[in-house]
């Protein structure tokens, strides 16, 4: 139903592994040409390290379908073929032509490696380049050895720079979907996709640090009435106003969810069984002295929870929301605006 969190950076992976592909079916066609060619010039050495990544891209080309270490595997390809690039001009006889590929560091750097490790790796490779076109091409001239160099250095700084706004738009844009896809739309909670993820975070936080972990299943009771009564947009209201309520009393640390209709789902890490039991029916005791005032209309509501501990109730979150839901069906038989737990007396 809902797509993992996870499950959406993915697609930021695929996107880049059809690039790299693109990109290394390219280096076989090209490098088989480039490597004949200076095979025939007399090169050799730069016609072995072409037919080297030749069969380098060939391999890479399968494996990263799918390894897990695809982000390495492309640095371990990227920053020796870079490399070769810039010895390619350094190598005396070799095409002048070649410090057109200088451009094109920047571009594939940005998209293969994202922001900051893109960044660095073409600037290191740009200024590289540059320093072996001086070399390379000085002459008495200097008036035309500095005009040279500026220009590799100004359009390739204006590459960097157009590759780094584009990445980092992108970058804010993925974070903004990723944080909308794991909100509300009404409270502006999290919904069901982030206590997903973030459940699987809390339990390994728990395991590691030997600490509890509960999770919280809430209830308005008789919320129907209130729609009936004062209509939707009242019981819009009403739900904003007690998710404030209940994120207002518990910890940062803590995840509140909106879980369904008028269902919240708190996650509690780090509180013992009873301080959690206290709490919540803390909160539940003042919201009967804090009603929810509309328009000065007072619109009493209360609350029924049910609490579930990981370990003790089950190790996954299905088996946990269940025992939550068992609770709550006791809390509600028991007349409602009360919290149920593993001790708190009723039997389940
Ligand atoms: P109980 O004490 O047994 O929980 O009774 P209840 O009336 O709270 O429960 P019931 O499941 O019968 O009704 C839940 C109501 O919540 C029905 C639905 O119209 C309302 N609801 C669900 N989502 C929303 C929402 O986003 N906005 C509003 N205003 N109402 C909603
Ligand atoms: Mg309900
Ligand atoms: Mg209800």
């Amino acid at each position: 139903m809902f797509k993992n969190l996870a499950q959406s950076l993915e697609q930021n992976l695929e996107y880049r592994r059809s690039v790299m592909r693109a990109m290394l079916m390219l280096v076989m066609i090209g490098g088989s040409t480039f490597s004949s060619i200076n095979f025939y010039r007399g090169l050799w050495g730069l016609a072995a390290l072409e037919l080297f990544f030749i069969f380098f891209a060939f391999f890479l080309w399968r494996k990263i379908l799918h390894t897990s270490h695809f982000q390495r595997w492309i640095n371990v390809f990227l920053c020796p073929f870079f490399a070769t690039m810039v010895y390619a001009m350094y190598v005396p006889n070799s095409s002048e032509s070649i410090f057109v590929w200088i451009l094109t560091i920047p571009v594939i750097c940005y998209l293969m490696m994202g922001r900051k490790q893109g960044f660095w790796v073409s600037l290191f490779f740009i200024l590289s380049g540059v320093v072996v076109y001086h070399f390379r091409f000085i002459n008495g001239n200097l008036a035309i050895n500095i005009a040279e160099s500026l220009n590799i250095i100004l359009s390739a700084s204006l590459m960097i720079l157009l590759a780094h706004v584009y990445e980092t738009n992108r970058e804010k844009n993925e974070a903004r979907l990723l944080e909308l896809a794991g909100t509300d739309d009404l409270t502006g909670l999290a919904n069901r996709m982030k206590l997903e993820e973030t459940f699987t975070l809390y339990v390994e936080y728990a395991k590691r640090n030997k600490s509890p972990l509960a999770v919280v299943l809430f209830d308005l009771d008789y919320f129907k009435n209130i729609n009936d009564q004062h209509g939707h947009q009242v019981g819009d209201a009403t739900l904003k106003y007690i998710a404030h309520f209940i994120k207002n009393r518990v910890r940062k640390t803590d995840l509140l969810v909106r879980f369904g209709g008028e269902e919240f789902v708190l996650l509690m890490a780090g509180s013992k069984e009873k301080d959690c039991y206290q709490q919540i029916d803390s909160i539940r005791q003042q919201l009967i002295d804090m009603p929810f005032v509309y328009n000065d209309v007072t619109i009493a509501i209360t609350i029924s929870a049910g609490i579930s501990t990981y370990e003790k109730d089950g190790k996954n979150l299905e088996a946990l929301l269940l025992k939550a839901d068992q609770r709550l069906y006791l809390a509600k038989g028991n007349g409602r605006n009360c919290v149920v737990d593993a001790n708190n007396g009723f039997t389940d």
